[in-house]
C-alpha cells in the first residue's frame, strides 16, 4: 500500500544538478501563505516547529480515509495496511538516519525518547560516585531527565562548558570526561545558538573512555544529512514536528545490544509476546518499548515528510539554509546595537539575538503585528542564558522554504518597531 500521494513521487522538487526550484518548495507549504494581523506572515520559528508541506498533510488525510486501522493487532484488510504503513514509516525513517529498523523505537518525540535512556538504561545502571556529563547548551529536555536520574541513584552531574563564540570548549570536555563519567548528553545542533557540535569526535573520545552517548538530534535531522552508524553514539534522538512531520512523533536509535539489554520504560499492550498473572514475556526491540496504539497516521505523515526533505536533497536544504543564514546575519548586523549569541563557524541557521535597550518580549510582540513570527524567551534553554548573563533572547530561525526577500521584510520589521520603543 503507498500511502503517499502521488504528488510526492511525480515531484522532481530537486533537480540537484540545475539546482532545487524554491519557489516550488515553497508553494507546497500551505500555511506560509496566510496573513496574520493583515500582513504576510513570515514565519521564523522553525527551530521551535516546522512547518508541514501539503505531501504530509495529505498522508494523513488519506491514511484516515482510507486505511484507519491499529496496527498489529487484527488480521483484517485494514489491520494490515495500518501495520504496513507504520513499519514503512519506520524503515524510511532508518533510512534517513543510517541505521537498521530494528534498532529505531518509535516515540512521540525527544523528551520521550531521552527520558526512556534516563529510565530504561541509565536508573537501572547508575549509582553514587557515577558522573552524567552535560554541556551547557542543552535543551531542558537534555538536562531534567538527567537531574531526575541523579536524584534517585546518588549520581552527580558534570556540566561541560562553551566559549564565548557558543562552540563547546572540547578540551574542558574531554577533561571533564574522567573515570566516574557514565554517561554524555550532549546536543548535535544547539537549538538557541545554532553551533553544530563535533559528535562523530566528541563519540569517539566517549567511547575510549567507556562512556556511553546519548545525542539529541533534534535540531540536526530537519538540516542536516545524518549518517547516524557512523557517528559512533550510543543513543540518537530526534523529534518528527521540527522535521517538516506531524507533532507527538519521533524516534530513538540506539544499538541493538543496548535495546536487547534495557527493561522496558512503560508497559502494556503491544510490548509482549505472552502475558499471565505469573508474569510477562516482552517482545523484541524495537516493539519493546512501544506499549499501547502509537501515532499511527502522524507516522505515516513523518514518513511522507522524509520522502519529501529526500525529494528536495538534505544537501540542497542544508546549502540553501547556509546562504540564508549569511544573508539573515548581514542583515542583522548592520542594525546599531543588535548582539547576536552564537557565532561558531558552521553554524545552522538559528540567530539569537538582542537589540540594546528593548525587552526581547515587547520585540517579539510587536515584530507579531507587522506579520513576523519569532520566538522571544530562553528557548528552554535556562542554564545557556544564564551562561550569557542574559534572562531572555529573540530568535530567528529559518527553514529552506524561508525566502530573501522575508529576510528582508524581517530586518525592515526589526528597525521599525525599534524606533516605535523608543
Ligand atoms: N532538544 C532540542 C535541542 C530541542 O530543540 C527540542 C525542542 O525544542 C527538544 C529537545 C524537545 O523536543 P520535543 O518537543 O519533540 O520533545
Amino acid at each position: 500500500m503507498s500511502t503517499l500521494p502521488a504528488a510526492v513521487h511525480d515531484a522532481a522538487l530537486g533537480n540537484h544538478e540545475g539546482g532545487v526550484d524554491w519557489n516550488r518548495v515553497r508553494a507546497d507549504f500551505p500555511l506560509l501563505m496566510r496573513e496574520v494581523h493583515g500582513k504576510p506572515l513570515v514565519y521564523l520559528d522553525n527551530a521551535n516547529t516546522g512547518q508541514k508541506p501539503l505531501q504530509v498533510i495529505a498522508s494523513q488525510d488519506e491514511f484516515y480515509r482510507r486505511h484507519n486501522a491499529n496496527v498489529s493487532r487484527a488480521v483484517h484488510a485494514l489491520g494490515t495496511e495500518a501495520t504496513e504503513a507504520y513499519e514503512a514509516a519506520r524503515g524510511k525513517l532508518a533510512r534517513f538516519l543510517n541505521v537498521r529498523p530494528e534498532e529505531l523505537v518509535l516515540c512521540s518525540g525527544t523528551t520521550f525518547a531521552i527520558n526512556l535512556v534516563a529510565y530504561s538504561w541509565a536508573l537501572p545502571r547508575l549509582k553514587a560516585g557515577d558522573v552524567i556529563l552535560v554541556s551547557r547548551m542543552e535543551h531542558h529536555a537534555n538536562i531534567v531527565p538527567w537531574q531526575l536520574v541523579a536524584q534517585r541513584t546518588g549520581a552527580t552531574i558534570r556540566v561541560a562548558g562553551i566559549l564565548p563564540d557558543g562552540q563547546l570548549d572540547l578540551d574542558a570536555l574531554y577533561k571533564a570526561m574522567t573515570g566516574e563519567v557514565k554517561l554524555l548528553a550532549v546536543a548535535h545542533v544547539s537549538n538557541v545558538l545554532g553551533t553544530v557540535n563535533p559528535v562523530r569526535e566528541i563519540c569517539r573520545e566517549a567511547r575510549r573512555r567507556g562512556i556511553t552517548t546519548v545525542v539529541d538530534g533534534s535540531q540536526a535531522a530537519p538540516h542536516l544529512k545524518l549518517d547516524v552508524a557512523a557517528m559512533g553514539c550510543d543513543f540518537y534522538a530526534i523529534t518528527g514536528h521540527k522535521m517538516c512531520g506531524p507533532t507527538g512523533t519521533g524516534a530513538l536509535w540506539a544499538r541493538r545490544d543496548l535495546l536487547e539489554s534495557m527493561p522496558p520504560f512503560i508497559g502494556g499492550g503491544e510490548m509482549i509476546k505472552e502475558v499471565s498473572f505469573d508474569g510477562t514475556v516482552f517482545n523484541d526491540p524495537p516493539h519493546k518499548f512501544e506499549a499501547g496504539t502509537p501515532n499511527i497516521a502522524g507516522f505515516v505523515g513523518l514518513g511522507a515528510a522524509v520522502d519529501y526533505l529526500e525529494s528536495v536533497g538534505m544537501d540542497a536544504i542544508a546549502a540553501r539554509e547556509s546562504e540564508l543564514l549569511a544573508h539573515a546575519t548581514e542583515a542583522l548586523q548592520a542594525i546599531p546595537g543588535l548582539r547576536i549569541f552564537g557565532t561558531a563557524p558552521g553554524k545552522a541557521a538559528v540567530i539569537s539575538f538582542l537589540v540594546e535597550g528593548a525587552h526581547a518580549h515587547d520585540l517579539a510582540t510587536l515584530l507579531d503585528l507587522e506579520g513576523v513570527a519569532v520566538r522571544s524567551g530562553q528557548h528552554c534553554a535556562h542554564p545557556l542564558l544564564q551562561f550569557f548573563g542574559v534572562a531572555a533572547t529573540l530568535r530567528a530561525s529559518l527553514a529552506f522554504y524561508n525566502t530573501h526577500d522575508e529576510i528582508d521584510r524581517f530586518a525592515a520589521a526589526l528597525v521599525k518597531v525599534r524606533r516605535l520603543l523608543g
